[in-house]
């Protein structure tokens, strides 16, 4: 099931990643997702699950049609259930990263209770307010293509990394993949 060298620790507790595995409906050799609750410690570049690929490509079809170069989409149970991109010019307000509007748009159609299962895909990794917002909202696994570091070499960031804000947040428990399609995210920004 897993290529992490069989460490008995890490194979305990994975039962949302065969929970994801079976929703995504591929094998999951080489998945590493994160247990929750044990994802503290490790480090946040993790290797990718089947599908992330995918899902992150729709993240940046939306980045492709934003303000600033940023998109989000929302997954549960295998379904883009929500999409955001950055309207931070054309609404007028600073606040609406991508990441906030596919929030925003779930919570206008949907219980935000059933945010609690779902996986964040986002073009650029999720700033401080985003991030706050993620795991206010209880979503257990965000996955981004850019870094805060990659994506400071193209527009301002604060630098604060996603995993800084999470482990901040004792009552939260969240999976987080770095750099999936990140030079593809970042090619946006000399478009
Ligand atoms: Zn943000």
């Amino acid at each position: 099931m897993s290529k992490q060298g069989g460490d008995p620790n890490h194979e305990r507790g994975n039962d949302r990643r065969q929970t994801l595995a079976s929703l995504l409906g591929a094998g999951l050799a080489g998945a590493t997702l994160s247990a929750p609750g044990r994802a503290r410690a490790e480090a946040t570049r993790m290797a990718s699950i089947p599908g992330d690929e995918l899902f992150m490509r729709m993240a940046i079809a939306e980045a492709a049609q934003a303000d600033f170069p940023f998109g989000a989409v929302i997954v549960r149970d295998g379904n883009v259930v929500a999409a955001g991109r950055n309207q931070g010019t054309s609404t007028n307000d600073p606040t609406a990263h991508g990441e906030m509007v596919a929030i925003r748009r779930f919570v206008a159609a949907r219980p935000a209770g059933e945010l609690k299962g779902t996986t964040l895909y986002t073009s650029g990794e999720p700033c401080p307010m985003c991030m706050g917002a993620i795991l206010w909202c209880g979503i257990r696994r965000v996955v981004f293509a850019a870094s805060i570091e990659e994506l400071a070499t193209k527009i301002g960031q604060i630098m604060l990394t996603s995993r800084a804000v999470a482990d901040a947040a004792p009552f939260a428990t969240i999976s987080i993949t770095g750099g999936v399609l990140s030079a593809e995210a970042l090619a946006l920004f000399s478009k």
